[in-house]
C-alpha cells in the first residue's frame, strides 16, 4: 500500500516522524511520503525510521499558494531537503504563518475568546523548522471548551470568512511549481476535489504541473474518476495518499493509496533522465 500524503507534528499532524512511520508500518503501507505544510522538518526523522522499518520514503512537502484569495496546496515529491532557494522560501511561509496565527488570535479575543496563541508558537518551535496552522488554534479551542470538535472549531470560528478568520496572502500556484521544480522535485496539486477549481488547475498545467492528487480520502468514487481522466487527457502523473493528520479525525492511513503502477511512473519521472532536463 502506498500512501503519499500525511502529516507529522512537524506541521498540524499529532504523531512524531517516528510515530507516524510505526503507525503507517503497522497499518500495512510499503511506500509513503510526509508531507507537511510549508516544511521539511520530519522528513529526516521520518526517513530514518521508514528505512529500519524496510519501507520505501519518499521525501515530500505541501505547499500553501494563494489564488484570489483562495488558499491551493501543491505537494511537492523528490524535493531535495538542502535546496537553499526551497530553505528560504519556507523560512518566509513559515513567518507568514505565524504573524497570521497571531492576528487570528487577536481575532478571537475581541469575540471574548482567549486562547494562548503564543503558547502554541513556542510549542512548534521545540521542532526547529515547524510550522504552525489553523489545526493546532482548533484543538486549543477544543480544549478551552469553546467547541466540541476540531470540525466544529472551523465552522464556528475558523474557517473561510468565519469571526477568526484572516485571508492570507502568498506566491500563486505558479510559482510554487517553480520553487518546487528548482528543488528537483515534481509538483502535484493537493486534493483538486476539495480546491475545486478548474481554473486553478488551467493555470497549474500551464506552469508545469506534472501531477494531480487522484486519490485522496475526501475524493469520491465519481470525483476520482474524473480526475483520472483529467490526467489522461492532459499527461500528467498521478498522486495519492490519505492526508491523514493523527488527530482522531475521519481519515486514515491508507484510506486512500496510490496503485504501484502510477507509483512507478511518479519515480522514474523523478529519477529518469528527462526529469533532470
Ligand atoms: P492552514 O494551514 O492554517 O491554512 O490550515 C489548513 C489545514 O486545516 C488543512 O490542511 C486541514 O488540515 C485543516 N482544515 C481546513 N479546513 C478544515 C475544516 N473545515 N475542518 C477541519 N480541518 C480543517
Ligand atoms: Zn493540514
Ligand atoms: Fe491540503
Ligand atoms: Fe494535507
Amino acid at each position: 500500500m502506498i500512501d503519499l500524503h500525511l502529516h507529522t507534528t512537524a506541521s498540524d499532524g499529532c504523531l512524531t516522524p517516528a510515530d507516524l512511520v510505526a503507525t503507517a508500518s503497522a497499518a500495512g503501507l510499503t511506500v509513503l511520503s510526509v508531507t507537511d505544510h510549508d516544511t521539511v522538518a520530519g522528513l529526516g526523522e521520518a526517513r530514518r525510521a521508514a528505512t529500519r522499518a524496510g519501507l520505501e520514503f519518499v521525501d515530500g512537502i505541501e505547499i500553501t499558494a494563494v489564488d484570489d484569495g483562495n488558499d491551493v496546496h501543491v505537494l511537492g515529491y523528490f524535493v531535495r531537503p538542502p535546496d537553499h532557494r526551497l530553505a528560504a522560501f519556507l523560512s518566509e511561509q513559515r513567518a507568514a504563518r505565524v504573524a497570521r496565527m497571531r492576528h487570528m488570535g487577536e481575532r478571537l479575543a475581541r469575540l471574548g475568546v482567549t486562547v494562548d496563541v503564543e503558547a502554541l508558537i513556542a510549542g512548534a518551535a521545540e521542532m526547529p523548522g515547524a510550522s504552525v496552522g489553523r489545526p493546532l488554534l482548533a484543538r486549543a479551542l477544543v480544549r478551552a471548551g469553546r467547541a466540541v470538535s476540531v470540525d466544529e472549531a472551523f465552522r464556528r470560528y475558523l474557517g473561510t470568512g468565519k469571526p477568526g478568520f484572516v485571508p492570507r496572502s502568498g506566491p500563486s500556484p505558479a510559482e510554487v511549481v517553480q520553487v518546487i521544480h528548482a528543488a528537483g522535485g515534481l509538483a502535484s496539486m493537493a486534493h483538486p476535489g476539495i480546491t475545486r477549481r478548474p481554473q486553478v488547475l488551467g493555470a497549474l498545467v500551464a506552469a508545469g504541473l506534472d501531477a494531480i492528487e487522484v486519490y485522496h480520502s475526501d475524493h469520491p468514487e465519481d470525483v476520482r474518476l474524473a480526475l483520472l481522466d483529467y490526467a489522461t487527457r492532459h499527461r500528467l502523473l498521478t498522486t495519492g495518499g490519505s492526508d491523514f493528520h493523527g488527530d482522531g479525525g475521519a481519515r486514515t492511513i491508507g484510506q486512500a493509496t496510490l496503485p504501484l503502477e502510477e507509483f512507478d511512473r511518479l519515480r522514474a519521472a523523478a529519477f529518469g533522465p528527462e526529469a533532470r532536463a
